[in-house]
């Protein structure tokens, strides 16, 4: 498996040449740390309302995350 980049503007990691969240292409593979941001209880909650993290790193949809992108 090809390792994933990681998007410059919101940090979602993604093996595709876009990003699925914020559908921009500044992507980078150099990166560290990996957060991955678990679905609430509803499919629409904000993580960032139940997450110190999510609302650390203001994530506001579920998914796996770079904690710094360079
Ligand atoms: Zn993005």
């Amino acid at each position: 498996m090809a390792k994933p980049k990681a998007c410059r503007e919101c940090h979602y990691l993604t093996t595709e040449n876009m990003c699925p969240n914020c559908n921009s292409t500044n992507l980078s593979t150099s990166y560290t740390g990996i957060v991955v941001i678990l679905p609430g209880r509803t499919p629409n909650e904000d993580p960032r309302n139940t997450s110190y993290v999510a609302d650390r790193l203001n994530i506001s949809k579920p998914g796996k995350y770079a904690l710094k992108v360079r």
